[in-house]
């Protein structure tokens, strides 16, 4: 039994002996791997000395390491297709040359022209794109004039109803004078979005001779709903005048064209006071509008432009607005605007009423313009 006992007590003794020594070995196998490491730093700051087998273990340990992780990232292996990876001897394929594939596609050439460039697109595109294929503008002016057709026949038996200006009223007492209407002819009556098209095809701008032209091939088209309203004015004896900026020299063109949109008959009198048919008939229309009052009770005024209801010409935008808000009771009442995004006097203003300076300088007044108001 002693034997036994002390038997089993030596074992145990020798157990517990080598546990303790346990923590000491683990300190001392990291000893070594340390300094393995230390030893391999060493090596490779001091290529010129022969690797110690230390460091050749370590950097091989790695290199196993790195070869794994390179391969767990390698797809099912494919022996149809040549593996750069596992066989260095083989070329990586080329990165597919984009400039390439853009210049012979043509893209390149077209992203390069300015002409083509989305930023160096005409300035009038998408007014004119909404001018000529939208129904919200054939909408927009066609309500319009439906609106001042209904507020023709109450201001027929107004006696007081006045649609100029008081600087403007000439006549002698309202009811005394047979009753008219006053109407701008260019995007009021007549639609000249052709010519616009034609500046933008062209990439040009306005020009006097051009516009001229344009206008003695009597071809635009009556905006929508404006035929309708003369025909309202004329069944309510109502006549129509037409001040217009067109010059007096084409006038003869502009009676033909309004006759064959139906907004003037061809038994019709002279209505159509143009610019400069008479000296002082400039191109503020306040003088022309006044002569109508002498004999006419002007009950509505129709037009795109500010300019078409009282003298505006080279004001900021600032004092467009406070004359807009100065006779905020006419809008709808006796005046009706029909939209005009293509040009005008609200274009001018934007650059400071100087439409002869160069295209670029107007674009950066336009880009300035929009900054402030931004603010
Ligand atoms: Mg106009």
């Amino acid at each position: 039994m002693i034997s036994h006992r002390l038997i089993v007590l030596s074992v145990v003794s020798a157990l517990m002996v080598w546990a303790a020594f346990l923590p000491m070995q683990n300190v001392s196998a990291q000893s070594v791997l340390l300094s393995n490491l230390r030893t391999s730093e060493q090596t490779a700051a001091a290529p010129s000395k022969a690797p110690s087998k230390a460091s050749s273990m370590v950097k091989s340990e790695a290199a196993a390491s790195e070869q794994h992780s390179v391969l767990r990232k390698l797809p099912a292996k494919d022996d149809t297709v040549p593996d750069p990876f596992l066989n260095p001897s083989i070329p990586p394929a080329s990165p597919p040359d984009v400039g390439a594939i853009l210049q012979s596609s043509g893209v390149e050439d077209a992203l390069e022209s300015p002409k083509s460039s989305p930023r160096g697109a005409h300035e009038d595109l998408d007014a004119l794109l909404w001018l000529r294929t939208s129904v919200e503008f054939d909408a927009l002016t066609r309500q319009a004039f439906a609106a001042a057709t209904q507020k023709l026949g109450e201001a027929l038996v107004d006696p007081d109803w006045e649609a100029l200006v008081a600087a403007e009223r000439t006549g002698a007492a309202s009811a005394s004078r047979p009753p008219c209407v006053i109407v701008d002819v260019d995007e009021t009556m007549l639609d000249n979005s052709g010519f616009q098209l034609e500046r933008i095809q062209s990439d040009t701008e306005y020009e006097t001779d051009i516009w001229n032209k344009f206008v003695k091939r009597r071809a635009s088209p009556a905006i929508e709903g404006a035929a309708d309203f003369v025909k309202a004015c004329r069944a309510s004896g109502v006549k129509v005048f037409f001040v217009t900026n067109r010059e007096a020299k084409v006038e003869a063109a502009t009676r033909d064209n309004l006759i064959s949109q139906g907004l003037m008959t061809a038994s019709d009198p002279d209505q159509i006071l143009s610019k400069n048919e008479q000296p002082d008939w400039t191109s503020d229309k306040a003088s022309r509008r006044s002569i109508v009052a002498q004999n006419y009770r002007v009950l509505l005024l129709v037009g795109d432009d500010l300019n078409d209801f009282l003298s505006a010409k080279n004001l900021t935008i600032a004092q467009r607005k406070l004359l807009f808000q100065a006779h905020q009771k006419n809008w709808g009442q006796s005046w009706f605007v029909v939209p005009n995004p293509n040009y005008g006097s609200w274009e001018q203003a934007t650059i400071g009423n100087d439409y002869s300076a160069p295209l670029e300088k107007k674009r950066a007044l336009k880009m300035q313009t929009l900054g402030e108001a931004a603010q």
